[in-house]
């Protein structure tokens, strides 16, 4: 259990803590995959307009931007505008818990949180519509296809930051394996860029006990794949990461034919450019040298997925002190290693200055089901207790931002 603080708005066990944990069940029971959360997106509105909140839907299919004002605000002197980030997709996976809320959707589950995302950016905005004693305005931003689609890049390329002008955004994931109360800020990088990574590896196939008359694709892919991971530990500093991992081999079909071609797929993660630069450059000589040296000829293509999350450092002060005044000083983590997952609310920061932090969903082994269980497993579920304390930690933010 989450302990009370006097600094959050939304104390454990209120009405309003109640609410959330019913909007985050609805939610959890009815997952929809990327662009097509139309049930969670009119849930969502439907509850924003039950409390008389000003939306606009449509950006990126199911997006939602709704905005409240401050009471504060004159015509002279309007303040400033901030965005809050919450995801609202679900995920292809078979959901296997037993409780009263588990999902509804056959193969598709609320894997990630994203139900607890939308129910606290939900509470935010309207604890704000009846407290809202600040000068300037909250944009609570509900995009669609975090997994995968890049909602977020979309809701960027419609226009976000032009129809809702804002001087910062942020944005807010659980955290399992961090302790329910807690939270972690990065200064900078917080999660990696993802890349995907397509060589195909061209030899001459024929009769497999005939080598001399072939040119090996199978052999000269695994010089490749050993010699693609001196990148890692030769080329980059010891102090800085970057991940390559193949992960897909494709090649053959029968035992003693030799195929022409060897495909290999996999991802690379980085977190700033110059150093995924240095790696792709390098990716792109061994594999044309290698291949090369064996006879064979070998191409590399590398498609960019989502951008490193890098938080800017002042926006990430602020995070930490409002996420101390609704915990404390020691609930705060500041020194936490980034994780090399990706999440595109890069494209929004990216596009807008802000920073990203984690709450704690749980700290409990690994293997057991429920609020402990990392992200995309198939018995994870987000943490009500967490409700009150993520939603009074956008309410502090905004409290302490638009003064
Ligand atoms: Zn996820
Ligand atoms: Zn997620």
């Amino acid at each position: 259990m989450v302990k009370k603080s006097n600094g959050m708005a939304i104390q454990a066990d209120s009405d309003l803590h109640q609410q959330m944990v019913s909007w985050r069940h609805w939610l959890h029971q009815h997952p929809e995959l990327m662009f097509e959360e139309f049930l969670s997106s009119d849930f969502i509105a439907s509850v924003l307009e039950s409390h008389d909140i000003e939306m606009h839907r449509g950006l990126a299919t199911t997006g939602i931007v709704a905005t409240v004002h401050g009471a504060n605000n004159t015509d002279d002197n309007r303040g400033k505008a901030i965005g809050l980030r919450a995801d609202m997709d679900a995920l292809p996976i078979p959901e296997q818990n037993q409780f009263a809320h588990k999902s509804r959707h056959d193969g598709k589950m609320h894997a990630c949180g994203h139900d607890g995302h939308s129910a606290m950016l939900l509470g935010a905005a309207v604890y704000l519509k009846q407290n809202n004693n600040f000068r300037g305005t909250v944009h609570f931003i509900f995009q669609p296809a975090e997994e995968g689609g890049g909602g977020g890049k979309i809701m960027v390329e419609e226009g976000l930051f032009e129809r809702f002008p804002c001087q910062a955004v942020y944005g807010m994931h659980n955290w399992p394996g961090l302790a329910a109360g807690e939270f972690a800020v990065h200064d900078r990088a917080v999660m990696a860029a993802v890349d995907k990574i397509e060589i195909s590896i061209q030899g001459k196939g024929g009769h497999a006990a005939m080598p001399e008359q072939l040119v090996d694709p199978i052999l000269t892919g695994a010089q490749v794949i050993i010699a693609l991971q001196s990148i890692v530990s030769r080329n980059l500093s010891p102090l800085d990461s970057a991940v390559i991992s193949l992960t897909m081999l494709e090649a053959g079909h029968a035992s003693n034919v030799m195929p022409d071609e060897l495909k290999i797929t996999g991802t690379l993660r980085y977190f700033y450019a110059e150093e995924g630069e240095r790696i792709k450059k390098r990716m792109e000589k061994i594999i044309t040298n290698t291949c090369e040296a064996m006879g064979a000829q070998g191409t590399l293509k590398i498609t960019s997925g989502y951008p490193a999350t890098i938080n800017h450092p002042r926006h990430a002060q602020k995070c930490a002190e409002a996420a101390i005044q609704v915990s404390s000083q020691d609930a705060v983590q500041r020194d936490l290693p980034p994780t090399m997952g990706g999440e595109d609310f890069s494209f929004m920061l990216n596009a807008c200055e802000g920073a990203y932090i984690w709450i704690g969903n749980g700290k409990v082994p690994a293997e057991e089901a429920g609020s402990a269980c990392m992200l995309h497993n198939t018995k994870y579920d987000f943490n009500d207790d967490i409700l009150p304390l993520g939603a009074s930690y956008w309410i502090q933010l905004v409290q302490n931002e638009l003064v």
